[in-house]
């Protein structure tokens, strides 16, 4: 047995903020000490810090098994932990994709050896063609709480209502709802989209998706959700008129919940103008309307979560021209940073988007996102909320370096991460 110390520090939770040591220990993997000036076995400078309950990412693409030269489960781990999380859910979207008992059994075991939870998330339907259902039922038996078809998501909408009714049926698993997450896009209107439909497309001569090919499909699955009572998560808004449907539905009693990433809150179109191939994401950035929209949302609750969609590729991938390239960036290590950085809320709000509201979502408020108390898994962040940096691709943890971050300067870092107990990140840097 080790006992750890996080001395010198600040905590921040859900109960609020106020000083404090805390003290871990790596045999149960739980707190066991809470309170001023304590000693252990090893000691985590906090000065200036604040330690609060690790960070939960609800999308994260992590490549494994299937495409090892953009990304392995243990390299995002690590970008994961150096950012604060000690869960991410895994994107079904692999080779071969996680729509078995077998596939995700696999993603588990490759999961044992990571630095944070991994925590795979499921197909809705088989091969995510959207043409038979996956054994939901199943998977939940095995741990699966969240299910998505990635990619455009769900085109049918019977085939959607068919799903969520049996979702609905299922009811909970160990107390938690199975969630059918949703990529809202209907795939016909955004055919050869290389970016937003707008002024800057029409400007690149670029073909772009239109902010309706996102809102038809928010508008139909709220519908959806309100028609069968079961659990839609929006994955990665990114317009104005999806966020007020959004709000208008939660005001109305339906059981939705949304994400947006940070590079949907940072970057307009308008980037796109620089040929970057890293301004090319799925969904694509918006006009600044929409950012406007995005930072209201996650302000006044419309918007439960802040997830990455990290989306590693190869550099081989990302070097083609625009038009060729696939869309997507890596996220896990700058999400807080840019969150702190870009977003004029406060750092128990920005917390809470990264952490409990996430572990809620996700079914796994037992273990992440918890109160920091004794007896509560030692799943924390240390995080330096002064601490400036300027983003270098060589210097992340990612196989790759599609970040559109790049040499920006932002404000405040993760220091340490505790997963279960063990230091995976000390001072800046990963342990392992
Ligand atoms: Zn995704």
């Amino acid at each position: 047995m080790t006992t750890t110390v996080i001395a010198g520090g600040r905590i921040l939770d859900q109960a609020g903020e106020r000083s404090g040591d805390v003290l871990v220990d790596d045999e149960t993997g739980l707190i066991v000490e809470v309170g001023p000036s304590l000693s252990g076995d090893r000691t985590l400078d906090a000065t200036d810090s604040v330690t609060v309950p690790g960070f939960v990412d609800l999308h994260a693409h992590l490549r494994q098994p299937g495409n090892e030269a953009a990304e392995t489960i243990l390299s995002a781990s690590r970008a994961a932990a150096k950012g604060g999380y000690t869960a991410v859910i895994a994107a079904p979207d692999i080779e071969p994709c996680a729509d078995s008992a077998s596939v995700v059994s696999d993603v588990m075991a490759l999961g044992a050896v990571a630095l944070c939870d991994v925590v795979p998330a499921a197909a809705i339907s088989v091969g995510r063609s959207g043409e038979e259902l996956a054994p939901l039922g199943e998977l939940a038996d095995l741990g699966v709480r969240l299910f998505s078809d990635e990619g455009h998501g769900v085109q049918n909408a019977g085939f959607m209502r068919n799903a969520l009714d049996y979702a609905s049926s299922v009811g909970t698993v160990d107390g938690a709802p199975l969630v059918l997450a949703q990529r809202c896009d209907v795939a016909s209107l955004s055919i050869g989209a290389q970016m937003h439909e707008g002024e800057w497309s029409s400007r690149l001569g670029l073909g772009g998706a239109p902010a309706e090919a996102e809102e038809l499909m928010v508008m139909r699955d709220i519908a959806l959700a309100r028609l069968t009572g079961a659990r839609v998560h929006f994955q990665c808004l990114s317009t104005a008129g999806s966020i007020a449907m959004v709000r208008a539905a939660k005001a109305g009693g339906v059981a939705v919940t949304a994400e947006v990433t940070p590079h949907h809150f940072t970057f307009t179109h308008e980037a796109c103008s620089s040929y970057d191939t890293n301004t090319k994401v799925s969904p694509p950035l918006r006009t600044t309307d929409d950012v406007a929209a995005i930072k209201a949302g996650l302000a006044d609750g419309a918007i439960d979560a802040i997830a990455t969609d990290h989306a590693p590729h190869a550099p081989d991938d990302k070097e083609r021209p625009f038009d060729q390239t696939s869309a997507g960036v890596i996220g896990l290590e700058t999400a807080f940073a840019v969150a702190l950085t870009e977003l004029d809320i406060d750092l128990a709000a920005i917390v809470g988007l990264l952490s409990w509201q996430p572990a809620q979502i996700a079914g796994l408020a037992d273990r992440h996102g918890r109160t920091i108390e004794v007896g509560a898994p030692a799943n924390l962040a240390v995080i330096d909320p002064h601490h400036r940096w300027i983003v270098k691709p060589s210097e992340l943890s990612s196989r790759s370096r599609n970040t559109p971050f790049a040499g920006r300067e932002l404000t405040g870092k993760v220091r340490h991460t505790i997963h279960h107990a063990t230091p995976v990140v000390e001072n800046f840097e990963a342990t392992r």
